[in-house]
């Protein structure tokens, strides 16, 4: 019974700092991303997409957020 509570505490122990720090780590990355990031457009809509949105099935034309953005196009909502 004792072994098991120190097992869990080990557990816990090991996984709340990793959590926190993926947690911290996802925030610097989108952080310097934002600067130039890589999104796409399609020919027909007026919103811009990340990567894998089901919206550039049809058609997908890489570009930079920066860029989208200049040409009047806002950011997708999915
Ligand atoms: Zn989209």
């Amino acid at each position: 019974m004792r072994k098991r509570i120190v097992y869990l505490f080990l557990v816990l122990g090991f996984l709340m700092p990793m959590a926190s720090n993926v947690q911290g780590r996802e925030v610097t990355y989108t952080a310097t991303k934002q600067k130039d990031a890589v999104v796409y457009i399609t020919k027909t809509g007026e919103k811009y997409h990340k990567e894998g949105c089901q919206y550039l099935k049809k058609s997908q034309i890489k570009t930079t957020k920066k860029e989208a953005v200049k040409n009047g196009y806002g950011a997708c909502k999915l």
